[in-house]
């Protein structure tokens, strides 16, 4: 794969794309000694010994255990980029979780996007589906800013942790059942480490509420049967292995195709927030 150093949008530092481990890109959480599942296995094993947010989102930046997408997100970052961002380096690896380590709401979301995540390196930045999400995350008074531009531009969440249903941009946004299958042990340990105060989670889209349910069910929570259908502002009440109630709220995602032809407004994203 080619080297093509660039310099980041906000330091200026130069970086290769896609970006090495440990190399200074803001907010990193992974350096060289950070270990890479390679298969489904180690993702869950990894997982598991993950006790702390920040090592699970070290260990999810580096992973490697689906094949395909890996080939995609460094395919999209060395050669694949969008004209507009052709100056600029590629993170192209998994979009670890981006937010308050202490949250006691977590949001859910499909995967990365091909010239967002994977090329800033954190959740729902730098495209329009960030603009809305982040825009609605400041009028709730979650996030410190209303932009979310490039990691190192300052943002901050407060009370809130943004994780995905897959971590890796997929082709054409569709990742495999087997892709959402190995991805959903980072899924899982993200909760296991949240549930402690853990009081609802936002599924945006109805791929993120199964994913949502998925991981629930996997953690020994109940669910209630049948299983909640998704819709804006579907709410299911979700109950923890140790008995404590939390909230599931469903929003339409925030991609283009909702907030462009108004099937998604900001009153109705504005809603569903004020009820986590
Ligand atoms: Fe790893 Fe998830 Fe990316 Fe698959 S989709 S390579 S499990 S981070």
């Amino acid at each position: 794969m080619p080297s093509v150093w660039l310099p980041h949008p906000v330091t200026g530092v130069l970086f290769d794309s896609p970006v090495p481990a440990g190399t200074g890109w803001p907010g990193d959480p992974a350096d060289s000694s950070t270990p890479v599942a390679r298969t489904a296995d180690q993702v869950r094993r990894y997982a598991d010994g993950a006790l702390a947010v920040a090592t699970l989102d070290a260990r999810i930046s580096v992973c490697r255990a689906c094949p395909r997408l890996v080939e995609w997100r460094e395919t999209v970052a060395a050669q694949g980029k969008r004209a507009s961002f052709a100056g600029q380096p590629y993170w192209g690896r998994p979009g670890p979780g981006f937010g308050d380590p202490d949250a006691e709401v977590l949001v859910v979301g499909l995967a990365p996007a091909a010239n967002g995540t994977n090329r800033t390196g954190r959740m729902f930045t730098g495209d329009r589906s960030g603009d809305w999400l982040y825009a609605a995350l400041y009028r709730a008074g979650y996030a410190s800013q209303p932009t979310s531009v490039a990691a190192g531009d300052g943002l901050e969440l407060r009370g809130i942790r943004i994780v995905a249903a897959v971590r890796c941009a997929p082709p054409a946004n569709k990742p495999t059942p087997m892709e959402r299958d190995t991805c959903g042990h980072w899924l899982d340990r993200d909760l296991a480490l949240a549930e402690p105060r853990l009081r609802s989670m936002l599924a945006l889209g109805s791929i993120a509420w199964d994913a949502a349910l998925g991981t629930a069910r996997r953690s020994g929570w109940t669910v209630p049967r049948p299983k909640p259908r998704f819709g804006h502002g579907a709410e299911a009440v979700l109950v923890t292995a140790a008995g404590r109630e939390v909230r599931l709220v469903g929003s339409y995602h925030v991609s283009q195709q909702n907030t462009f032809t108004g099937k998604l407004t900001e009153p109705m994203l504005d809603a569903v927030l004020a009820r986590l």
